[in-house]
């Protein structure tokens, strides 16, 4: 049965320790086939909002992945469902990275079984399939961020995800490195690999070149909510982040520049 949307929430709000509220109210949707651009400054609630819907924190609310609410979804199961790229990764252990890789295959057979020859077949199909392939037997603290950029979602892709959560993937990326990786996640919703990509961006204009929709928060409320179009207009965006920005348009989408 196919459900569309894939994530769901509405009227969510979330505090830490019964402190301020960091998300108030928050309503948005994950269509099928769509890339999720999450934008807001700073402090603006966006790692929280990834971590409600990994099932890490709850809120007050309704959060619903594949039609199901969230509180109802087993952890293992909601591990199979949505792969998860993290902001930050301290890579100490030198793994392999085919090992590495091969974690994702771990919500399928746990922490501790070995994977099959199976799951090793998979785990190479993937990172052929992304050009990867050489780098297979590398150490992953041998590897440059953009590559282990791209290794982090071959991992989510031998989880077998159906849903990618990123949260800034490309901030520490080069422009090359960071085309490849918003490209790649392009390729696999349009391939339909994925159903659907949520991904925390700092950049408007990486946003839009690649998203379909853009949720802009600002101090855990929803800003906007649309098409890149209709949410990152220059008024919205200066009033967010303090600085004025103007439009041009190129390949038909709207682009803005800060005015400096
Ligand atoms: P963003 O990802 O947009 O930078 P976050 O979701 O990380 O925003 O943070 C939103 C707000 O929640 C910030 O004010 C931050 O200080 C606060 N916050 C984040 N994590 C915690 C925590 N573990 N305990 C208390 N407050 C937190």
């Amino acid at each position: 049965m196919e459900v569309n949307p894939i994530i769901e929430v509405e009227g969510l709000s979330f505090s830490y320790n019964g402190g301020e509220k960091v998300l108030d109210n928050v309503s948005f949707e994950l269509h099928k086939g769509e890339i999720l651009g999450v934008l807001g400054p700073n402090g603006a609630g966006k790692t929280t909002l990834l971590k409600i819907l990994l099932g890490i924190l709850r809120g007050t609310g309704t959060v619903k992945v594949l039609g199901t609410d969230i509180s109802s979804i087993p952890p293992k199961r909601l591990a199979k469902i949505i792969g998860y790229v993290p902001q930050e990764h301290h890579i100490v252990f030198p793994y392999k990275v085919i090992d590495y890789v091969l974690m994702g295959r771990a919500p399928h057979h746990g922490m501790f079984s070995l994977p099959s020859r199976k799951d090793y077949d998979k785990a190479y199909r993937v990172l052929d399939d992304l050009g990867l392939g050489s780098l297979a037997d590398k150490a992953i603290t041998e590897i440059s961020g953009g590559q282990f950029q791209l290794v982090l979602i071959a991992r989510t892709l031998v989880q077998e995800a159906r849903i990618l959560l990123m949260d800034e993937p490309v901030s520490h990326l080069d422009i090359s490195n960071a085309v490849k990786t918003m490209s790649l996640i392009r390729k696999l919703v349009e391939e339909e690999r994925i159903l659907g990509a949520m991904v925390t961006l700092h950049d408007p204009l990486m946003a839009s070149l690649y998203c379909d929709k853009i949720l802009l928060l600002n101090k855990g409320r929803v800003e906007t909510y649309g098409s890149p179009r209709e949410a990152l207009n220059p008024e919205r965006l200066s009033q967010v982040y303090g600085v004025d920005f103007d439009i041009i348009k190129y390949n038909n989408r709207y682009i803005l520049v800060p005015i400096i």
